[in-house]
């Protein structure tokens, strides 16, 4: 361990901080979309050779473990896993002042390893030591826990405790990649390591080097409503870290009412990145005056590629993991194996929805799927906004329906919306076969878009950053029919590889979007899956080479790495 550990120092120059990293199915360190994709970067990064370490924390208790109740009410329960089973703990301590005493953080180390053996190191950050008060033991257990506080005290642990444990540890590094604003506190490290000397600075000007702050952070903001930001007050933040930083100036940097990690992160990062062209967009409307790139995410095609179609694939183009813009030739691909591997996929889902409901979908029938957190601006009741329709478009064109999706235990508006689904499903029993599936995480991911016909996706523009399911759909074959945000903006040839659900600019007409839902059910995507196979198979084509090949994050990191990294 010692050895690897010390080839990980010497080699690496960039750290990645992340409030959460979907690592491994049985670690639950994430929670949805953010840690998927913080993973999926690692995972390009170790398959790429990119020199990253990547930092989280060590979430012991997860985000949630989601049960439903047979009235649809979600039941959560805290998902325990043990870091032993999978990461080694490291000899190494730092102590941070937080609230007025010491709170310790220790790192594990998990090592991922990449298909062709190369590894990277993700340390994950525990304050669960006995030197701590057993309040502070429970810092690092609660993945986005309620309260403000104890939000704010994780921000500090994953910002401020990563960046001494890197020094602690021996890394030499030249970037920090600033995952969405939680990671933000790691620049009052650095603002203290750039601090101009006392005797040089005459009074009102500034006490810190911004600008040499500035070359070594680079920021990707995953977040288009200024409601889902990260907001302190600076009363609470000076009563949790009194000595940390000079105050005045830091409301210079962050906001001068309130202290925003969006605005920290901003005024503080030389290279900010939106996760797709139209959130770049909508970015530099919210921010004005800061250059917005956009480098738009992608997926891991090892990761979410099913073994089917990865088998497929590498029997046509051996090198398609590490390369996968091979993938734009999938019009190579042979319609019957193509169709195999669906099916294969499909059976697989068909066989799971079993086990988990005890209800039997058909192979031969068209399914739909949505699987998303579960929250107001993804709309999730937008498909049911009329049942009578969804029934009778149903009746001539047999359709079956798979759901799942978590919502944040205080989002109330999107708890009522599961209930209203299950309710939905039993509703429409005999009708329609509809499922809602608990507990949607990475594994059930899998399953999902590989094993359905067609990923539904119906966010209200400007509000889906990217998304990045749709994009794992597409390496699988499967269609996607979705409105034209985020990812899809870029990505939809109308009627080639997918389908739009209305047009780029009318985002006042998203009232409509339902009937424009129903229409092109109803009209172009169920009568094209049963009366013509070959065109659907193109477009199943059209998908895995024109999607596929571009939304993987192999393409994402290596812009990543020419562009922000190598600046
Ligand atoms: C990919 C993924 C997400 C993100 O999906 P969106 O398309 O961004 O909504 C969320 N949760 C899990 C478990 C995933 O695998």
């Amino acid at each position: 361990m010692t050895q690897l550990l010390k080839r990980f120092i010497d080699r690496t120059h960039i750290a990645y901080f992340s409030m959460e990293i979907a690592i491994h199915p049985e670690m639950r360190t994430y929670s949805g979309g953010l840690g998927v994709l913080a993973g999926d970067t690692a995972r390009s990064c170790a398959d790429l050779q990119i020199p990253v370490v990547f930092v989280t924390l060590i979430s012991r208790a997860g985000y949630f473990r989601q049960e439903i109740a047979a009235d649809g009410q979600q039941v959560e329960h805290p998902d325990w896993w043990d870091p032993a089973q999978f990461c080694k703990p490291l000899d190494a301590m730092v102590a941070l002042r937080i609230e007025q005493r010491a709170v310790w953080v220790r790192p594990w180390l998990y090592v991922h390893t990449s298909p062709h053996g190369d590894t990277i190191p993700i340390l994950l950050l525990d304050s669960d030591l006995e030197q701590n008060l057993p309040e502070d033991r429970e810092l690092t257990h609660y993945l986005y826990s309620d309260g403000e506080k104890y939000r704010l005290k994780q921000e500090l642990i994953l910002g401020l405790g990563g960046m001494r444990l890197l020094q602690a540890l021996g890394f030499r590094l030249h970037t920090y990649h600033l995952n969405e604003g939680h990671a933000a506190f790691l620049t009052l490290d650095l603002l203290n390591r750039y601090r101009f000397p006392e005797e040089d600075v005459r009074p009102g000007e500034p006490l810190y080097d911004l600008a040499e702050v500035r070359e070594r952070c680079v920021f990707t903001t995953h977040t288009p409503v200024e409601a889902g930001q990260d907001r302190f007050s600076y009363e609470l933040f000076a009563s949790m870290a009194d000595d940390l930083v000079d105050i005045d100036e830091l409301r210079q940097i962050a906001g001068s009412t309130q202290l925003s990690m969006t605005q920290l992160a901003l005024n503080l990062s030389g290279y900010t990145n939106g996760v797709a062209r139209r959130h770049a967009e909508t970015t530099r409307h919210m921010f004005p005056g800061y250059r917005v790139h956009a480098i738009t995410n992608g997926v891991h095609v090892g990761l979410w590629t099913h073994a089917a179609f990865a088998k497929l694939y590498s029997e046509t183009w051996p090198n398609w993991h590490h390369e996968p813009e091979i993938l734009v030739r999938a019009m190579q691909l042979p319609n019957d194996r193509l169709w195999d591997c669906h099916l294969t996929a499909k059976t697989e889902l068909v066989g799971h929805v079993h086990a988990l409901t005890g209800i039997r979908l058909e192979r031969d029938i068209a399914t739909l799927g949505f699987a998303r957190r579960m929250t107001g601006y993804k709309r999730p009741l937008l498909l049911f906004s009329d049942v009578e329709r969804v029934a009778a478009i149903a009746a001539r064109h047999p359709l079956q329906i798979v759901l799942a999706g978590k919502a944040h235990p205080r989002d109330e508006e999107g708890k009522a919306a599961i209930r209203r689904l299950v309710q939905l499903t039993q509703q429409l029993r005999g009708r329609i076969t509809c499922v809602f599936l608990p507990n949607y995480d990475m594994r059930l991911a899998q399953v999902m878009v590989s094993g359905v016909d067609v990923w539904l996706n119906t966010p209200l523009p400007p509000m889906e950053a990217s998304g990045t399911s749709g994009m794992k759909a597409a390496l699988n074959g499967v269609l996607n029919l979705s409105v034209l945000d985020g990812w899809w903006a870029e990505a939809c040839v109308e009627g080639v590889n997918g389908w739009a659900i209305g047009t780029e600019d009318d985002a006042a007409a998203a009232d409509n979007h339902a009937n424009l839902l129903y229409a092109r059910l109803e009209q172009v995507v169920l009568p094209l899956y049963y009366s013509d196979t070959n065109r659907w198979r193109d477009m199943m084509r059209q998908s895995i080479g024109n999607i596929g090949y571009y939304f993987n994050s192999q393409r994402m990191m290596r812009r990543y790495a020419s562009e922000a990294y190598l600046r």
